[in-house]
């Protein structure tokens, strides 16, 4: 008898004959000899609603509040999927991520996984129950509701697995795995058998949402091999797992892409020790995440710095450092431009070839689309361009690097 973790997206789980559909899944897979855990998402839209509905009510709802809120949505999937289940003629009981022990820091809306205690949901197991345990979130140690940032539902599957020691765990999506590139926006991506945590990661956090950044971090962390598949079919998926030495033949492995973002210069200011501390010191006392950060050589004592950030995040940005800027020196001018987005090469095949960069570029100017800024990892070459070219952008960089079917 195997000890099974499945996860169903918001998509698998969006209508009452889907939720039938997942319901079926669970207890085929259960009758065929194994213990499962299942977790699920909101509903498909549910917990964007429920954020609009908190700003129709509110211009600056709490986050304790919010996270009330949210948590509603998996607690409605978990409740539904059971009661499927139990029309069967199985036998399953749901859970929220408290009644589960998952104990999380006390940052609301993107709380951390700090420790599990999975005796309510072994004690279930054992008394021949399915367990339907709500995605997304837990308790912080004073027993409040918190969740675990957008696409929180992957890391409640991973961290059970990996707290319960899983023999399986299996992640159901709209999508048959991890492709080359997000499959609806490169029509030949390809299906990537085979993939590291590292690759994984460097992809889910540079767009490819297919999986959220924090669970495959979390994974690689604990050691949980876990696989991506669709809850619609029964075609093979992917597997993500711990890198080997054929791995790493692959230059490129995929493609990512993040809409949505936008780019903050700041001209002419000094070179001299400092600077860059009180401009990000600003940003991040606001709480703003950072992600390419550009600074140029100075030939006459200034220089200038350019960073990127989700647009979402501009406004704020801007407010945190007008009252900096000053201190700057006087000529110091800052330029703001949304509209801009992100294109990622992936591959721990990079680590021990060369030219990736001059390839990826080599397809951007075949393809006369120009790119703004550049930054590289050991794993990853990423480019933003404007908005309106990434589409085109990812299919002339896939092609180049042969991933196309
Ligand atoms: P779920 O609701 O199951 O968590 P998500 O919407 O979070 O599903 O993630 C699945 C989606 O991720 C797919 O529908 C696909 O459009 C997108 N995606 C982005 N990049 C990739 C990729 N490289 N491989 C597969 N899917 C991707
Ligand atoms: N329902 C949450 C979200 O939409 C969590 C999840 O689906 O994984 O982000
Ligand atoms: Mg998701």
């Amino acid at each position: 008898m195997a000890l099974i973790v499945q996860k169903y997206g918001g998509t698998s789980v969006g209508t009452p004959e889907r939720i039938r559909n997942c319901a079926q899944r669970i207890l085929e897979t259960q009758r065929a000899g194994n213990q499962v855990v299942a977790v699920v998402s909101a509903m498909s839209g549910v917990t964007d609603n429920l954020i609009k509905l908190s700003k129709a009510v509110s211009s600056d709802p709490t986050e304790r509040e919010m996270d009330v809120l949210l948590a509603t949505g998996e607690q409605t999937t978990i409740a539904l999927t059971a009661m499927a289940i139990n029309d069967m003629g199985g036998k399953a009981v749901s859970l929220t991520g408290a009644q589960a022990g998952i104990s999380t820091d006390g940052v609301h809306t993107k709380a951390r996984i700090v420790n599990i205690t999975p005796d309510a949901v072994r004690r279930m197991l054992d008394e021949g129950n399915i367990v339907m345990l709500a995605g997304f979130q837990g308790q912080n140690q004073s027993g409040e509701i918190t969740t675990l940032g957008r696409g929180g539902s992957d890391l409640t599957a991973i961290a059970m697995a990996g707290a319960i020691k899983a023999d399986l765990c299996q992640i159901f999506t709209d999508v048959d795995g991890v492709y080359t590139c997000d499959p609806r926006v490169v029509k030949v991506a390809q299906k990537i058998p085979e993939i590291s945590y590292d690759e994984m990661l460097e992809m889910a956090s540079s767009g490819s949402k297919v999986m959220q950044s924090r669970s495959v971090e979390f994974a690689k962390k604990f050691g949980v091999r876990f696989e991506v598949r669709n809850s619609m079919n029964n075609n093979p998926g992917t597997l993500v797992k711990e890198e080997n030495q054929g791995m790493e033949s692959v230059v490129v492995r995929g493609v990512s892409l993040e809409r949505n973002q936008a780019k903050v210069t700041i001209d002419d200011v000094p070179d001299r020790p400092g600077i860059s501390s009180i401009i990000f010191g600003a940003l991040a006392k606001a709480g703003i995440v950072i992600d390419m950060i550009v600074q140029n050589v100075s030939f006459h004592s200034t220089t200038d710095i350019s960073f990127t950030l989700s647009a979402a995040e501009l406004a704020k940005a801007e407010e945190a450092l007008k009252p900096v800027l000053p201190d700057l020196g006087k000529d110091v001018a800052m330029r703001v431009q949304a509209g801009i987005a992100k294109l990622s090469v992936v591959g721990i095949g990079m680590r021990s070839h060369s030219g990736v960069a001059a390839r990826m570029f080599g397809a951007l100017a075949d393809a006369s689309i120009n790119i703004q800024m550049i930054s590289t990892s050991e794993i990853k070459v990423a480019v933003t361009v404007d908005e309106a070219e990434i589409e085109r952008a990812a299919r002339a960089v896939h092609t180049a690097f042969g991933l196309d079917a």
